[in-house]
């Protein structure tokens, strides 16, 4: 589904994605776990071009992105729409109901039909617990209900692969786990998903397999289990003592 190959990503000087190679099959759930500043946002904004990588390829699908050679901004464009990233700001547009905020994307990149993006809204809305919330605005709901019209915002336009770049970071405990329901729901439907989460026990219960990066580089990959429980690289070893 996912094939990355030697990934490098410069700011300037600054190497910060250093050859990074990633398969991800359909369906399955991928975090990345790893220290501030090791890459991961960076990766997940390689993955749908937020930014562009210095050199290597990024395949999703039965398109492919090769950085070593020219990529025109059609291309870009259209590899954008494979995947609907969650952020950890919610970026709702704030001046938009929540029904509108689900529909922007649909029918202003899309260009579908009105009548029918309303009902797949609705819907989205409702599978995300938010079916009484249509016609508020962003300001007048919790950043937990912010957050899954983020994520419904994101389905709206029919992703292959959910990009999720610390989801629950910015909430407060109590609102963290309504959001990682919807997230574990999306999960089970069979979604390819890649989090980036702080969240071990989200890992530990619906990761098919973590990463663990480090200085910009995928230093170890594993089941939850193999990762948690008996990490074999040094770095993994200290990350977790940390973070435990
Ligand atoms: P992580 O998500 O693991 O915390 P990031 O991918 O956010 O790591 O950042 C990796 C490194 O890249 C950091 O040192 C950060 O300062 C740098 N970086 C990220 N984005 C930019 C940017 N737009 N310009 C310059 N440096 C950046």
């Amino acid at each position: 589904m996912i094939a990355v190959q030697s990934l490098y990503k410069k700011f300037g000087e600054v190497e910060v994605l250093k050859g990074l190679d990633l398969t991800v099959e359909r369906g399955k759930v991928v975090v990345v776990i790893g220290p501030s500043g090791s890459g991961k946002t960076t990766l997940l904004r390689c993955l749908n071009i937020l930014e562009t990588p210095t050199s290597g390829s990024v395949q999703i699908e039965n398109q492919t992105l090769d950085f070593s050679g020219k990529v025109s901004s059609k291309e870009i464009a259209n590899f954008r729409r494979l995947t609907g990233m969650v952020f950890q700001s919610y970026n709702l547009f704030p001046h938009m109901t929540v029904l509108q905020n689900v529909m922007e994307g649909p029918m202003t990149v899309k260009k579908e039909a009105k009548a029918q993006v309303e009902e797949k809204a609705k819907q989205l809305l409702a599978k995300v617990g938010l079916a009484d919330k249509e016609t508020v605005y962003p300001f007048q709901l919790s950043g937990g209900q912010q957050q899954r019209v983020g994520i419904a915002r994101a389905l709206a336009m029919e992703p292959k692969v959910m990009l999720f770049d610390e989801p629950t970071s910015a909430l407060d405990p109590e609102l963290v786990g309504e959001v990682l329901r919807v997230m574990k729901e999306l999960a089970e439907e069979g979604m390819t998903m890649i989090v980036v989460t702080h969240e071990m026990r989200f890992a530990q219960e619906v990761a098919d397999e973590v990463i663990f990066m480090d200085d910009g580089k995928i230093v170890e990959r594993g089941t939850p289990d193999d990762i948690f429980k008996t990490p074999k690289v040094e770095r993994t070893k200290q990350f977790l003592r940390l973070i435990h």
